[in-house]
C-alpha cells in the first residue's frame, strides 16, 4: 500500500505562489496527497476557494496562513492551521500585516530608484494575483524590466538580508503573533525553525519562550531541514511536548525546485502528523 502522505505548508497566487488556490487543491489531487493546508502569507483570501475546490477533488482542507515576527536574527515564521472563518479580529490582525507591507514594499521601491533601478508600483501589482504583495512580486517585476534575468538575482543583489534595497519588516514579536494565532482558536506551529541563521540551541530557546504562548507544534518536516535539522526539532518537539507538522512550502513557479508533497523530492509528510493535530484539537474541544 502506497504511504498516505499530507502538506502542511503551502503558498498561492493570493500570496507569492504561482498556483490559484483551485490549481493549487488539483495539483494535490494529482499528487495523491490526502490533505492540504493552503498557508499565504498574511492572508485568508484564498481559503473559500480552496475548500470548494478540495469538495470537488475530495481531499481534505486545512484553512491556513502564515505569519513573520521578527528576532534577532531575522524573522521567524508561524502556521496557523484551523484559522477560522468570518473571524473580525482576526481579519483586522492580517488586514494590518498587509497594510505594513505595503508601507515596506514602497519604501524598497524608493531604495531601488536610488541606486539606479526604479520601478512602478503599478508593475509590481501587476505580478501579484492577490492581497498580499511582497518581495517576492518585486523580484518579478525586475525581471520583467529586465534589471536581472531570474528572481534569485533580485534577492541576492538587491533586496535581500543585508541588500542595497534592503527594509526589514515592522517588527512584531514572536509572543504576540503566537498568542494571536491561539487565541483564533488555530493550532500554531513555528514555522521551518532550522532555515534561521542563529547560534545553536537559539531555536530551543525561543520554544521555550513562546510555549506559555500557545505554541503547538514545531515544523520538523520542510523542503529545507535535513535529516539532521529534523531530528533536532523532533528532539525540541519532544521535550516540550509539542507535535510535529510538516509541507514543502510549495509557492509553483517562484520557487521551482519544490514540488508539493515532496519538496526537492525527499520529503514525506505522514497522515499520522495530521491525526495528532487533530487529536489535540479534539482534546481541547477546537473544531477539525
Ligand atoms: P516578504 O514576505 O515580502 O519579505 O518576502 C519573503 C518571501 O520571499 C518568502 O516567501 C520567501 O519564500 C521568498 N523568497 C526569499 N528568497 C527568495 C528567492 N531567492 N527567490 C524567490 N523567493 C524568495
Ligand atoms: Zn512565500
Ligand atoms: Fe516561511
Ligand atoms: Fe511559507
Amino acid at each position: 500500500m502506497r504511504p498516505k502522505l499530507i502538506d502542511l505548508h503551502t503558498h498561492s497566487t493570493v500570496s507569492d505562489g504561482s498556483d490559484s488556490p483551485t490549481e493549487l487543491v488539483r495539483k494535490a489531487a494529482e499528487a495523491n496527497l490526502m490533505a492540504l493546508a493552503l498557508t499565504d502569507h498574511d492572508t485568508i483570501a484564498g481559503l473559500e476557494e480552496a475548500e470548494e475546490a478540495g469538495h470537488h477533488y475530495n481531499i481534505e482542507i486545512i484553512r491556513g496562513c502564515e505569519i513573520s515576527a521578527s528576532s534577532p536574527y531575522g524573522e521567524v515564521h508561524f502556521l496557523g492551521l484551523w484559522v477560522p472563518k468570518k473571524c473580525n479580529e482576526l481579519e483586522t490582525f492580517l488586514a494590518r500585516l498587509r497594510d505594513i507591507r505595503n508601507i515596506r514594499n514602497n519604501q524598497i521601491l524608493e531604495k531601488l530608484a536610488t541606486i539606479g533601478r526604479p520601478l512602478s508600483l503599478e508593475t509590481v501589482f501587476a505580478e501579484s494575483g492577490g492581497e498580499s504583495i511582497g518581495r517576492p512580486h518585486i523580484a518579478k517585476a525586475m525581471v520583467r524590466q529586465g534589471y536581472i534575468e531570474h528572481m534569485d538575482d533580485a534577492f541576492r543583489l538587491y533586496i535581500g538580508k543585508d541588500k542595497p534595497a534592503f527594509v526589514p519588516k515592522v517588527d512584531l514579536r514572536p509572543e504576540d503573533a503566537v498568542q494571536m494565532l491561539h487565541n483564533m482558536g488555530a493550532t500554531v506551529a513555528f514555522a521551518h525553525p532550522m532555515l534561521l541563521r542563529c547560534p545553536k540551541g537559539w531555536q530551543a530557546e525561543l520554544v521555550a519562550r513562546l510555549r506559555p504562548y500557545g505554541l503547538d507544534a514545531i515544523e520538523a518536516y520542510h523542503s529545507e531541514h535535513s535529516a539532521v535539522d529534523e531530528r533536532y526539532c523532533v528532539d525540541i518537539a519532544a521535550r516540550h511536548q509539542l507535535l510535529l507538522t510538516g509541507g514543502s512550502d510549495y509557492h509553483g513557479k517562484s520557487k521551482s525546485r519544490i514540488r508539493l508533497g515532496v519538496g526537492k523530492g525527499g520529503l514525506r509528510v505522514s497522515v499520522a502528523i495530521l491525526e495528532k493535530l487533530k487529536a489535540q484539537r479534539r482534546e481541547k474541544g477546537l473544531l477539525c
